[in-house]
């Protein structure tokens, strides 16, 4: 193919040929259209630019050794932004248009999408915001949906290594009866002042504690969390955490390797039990953690220098299934025809 170098994207931002966008107005969503452009038009006064009425998504397609496209469980996506929809009062996207648009933006970008020996993806970016003048605070009536693609790195270019995070109790990314569990900016935004110390300070991301008793485990910045003990799978169960995609696969695939799988609320003293733990995602299947550092207790939570066995096992698992090497038993992919 073209001479696109797969060795030098990471995570940043890259240019490819087309997106794909749909706009909300009249009640009624409209017909896909395709843009070469990379910019967008905001109305000055759009509830999404003013008031935080937006939401967005993240997902991949992976090229396999059989040279088959998959798009890792693009319904949960589709569902999980309604959801997000519903949470901010925007318009919700029916799922099969939102399937046909990322299926479409795919498509348009056919030669961006990495061949299998790169370990590289594409990355697929959906949003939709509060697109119509409204300078009152209530819900617009106007959207704009957009779906672009890029291709993205290997996240771990140095194997498999755990990194360190860390417990600040002076940041909250959600409250309890907020909007934890919707994918909105707004989240990010709050995360970011804690997320910026971790980086200054040496670690991968602030493990963030529930807002009202600073007792339970919430989840690790953009990334849900999990810990393992006794041949069991633990995670947080709340209302302030993004329901992660992964983390729910990684759920089914411990329960198919006979694990036991608990998702229930974790205190921070319970970190001290786990032999293993990690941060599950998207971006990098699964984050080891070597360990957490509970500064204000002056408590180091170790889970050693190289990943565990089970993490190990649990991502091989997944990245098997989303590149096709793995059988897909609970039909998360779905592959793209040419
Ligand atoms: C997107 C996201 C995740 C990970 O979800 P996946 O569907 O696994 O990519 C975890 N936490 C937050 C806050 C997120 O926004």
């Amino acid at each position: 193919m073209e001479n696109i170098n797969w060795k030098e994207f990471g995570f940043g931002y890259t240019k490819t040929d087309y997106n794909v966008r749909c706009h909300y107005r009249d009640g009624k969503w409209g017909e896909l259209e395709v843009s070469s452009s990379d910019q967008i038009n905001v109305h000055i006064a759009s509830t999404g630019l003013h008031y935080g009425q937006q939401a967005f998504e993240g997902l991949k397609a992976f090229k396999g050794p059989d040279g088959k496209v998959r798009v890792f469980r693009i319904d949960e996506n589709g569902k999980r932004l309604q959801s997000s929809s519903h949470g901010i009062m925007m318009a919700e996207m029916p799922l099969d248009l939102f399937r046909e648009a990322v299926i479409k933006a795919i498509k348009l970008n056919e030669r961006w999408i990495p061949p299998y020996e790169s370990g590289a993806s594409l990355y697929i970016r959906p949003v939709l915001f509060g697109n119509g003048a409204q300078v009152g605070v209530k819900a617009s009536e106007e959207y704009t949906f957009a779906v672009f693609v890029m291709p993205v790195g290997p996240y771990f270019k140095e194997g498999f290594k755990p990194t360190d995070y860390v417990i600040y109790r002076e940041y909250d990314r959600a409250a309890p009866q907020g909007t934890g569990i919707y994918k909105v900016g707004g989240n990010y935004a709050a995360s970011l002042r804690g997320g910026n110390r971790a980086h200054a300070e040496g670690f991968s991301a602030v493990l963030f504690l529930d807002a009202k008793e600073k007792k339970y485990i919430d989840e690790c910045g953009p990334a849900n969390f999990f810990g393992i003990k006794n041949n069991t799978y633990v995670t947080p169960k709340s209302n302030t955490i993004l329901p992660s995609i992964t983390n729910k696969s990684l759920c089914q695939i411990a329960e198919d390797l006979g694990m036991n799988v608990e998702r229930r609320p974790i205190t921070v003293d319970e970190l001290a039990d786990f032999s293993e733990a990690g941060a599950c995602g998207t971006a990098a299947v699964i984050s080891p953690i070597r360990k957490i550092v509970d500064a204000d207790n002056n408590i180091d939570y170790k889970y050693g220098d190289e990943a565990g066995e089970i993490s190990f096992k649990l991502y091989e698992t997944l990245r098997g299934i989303q590149y096709g090497t793995v059988e897909d038993k609970h039909n998360w992919n779905t592959i793209i025809e040419f």
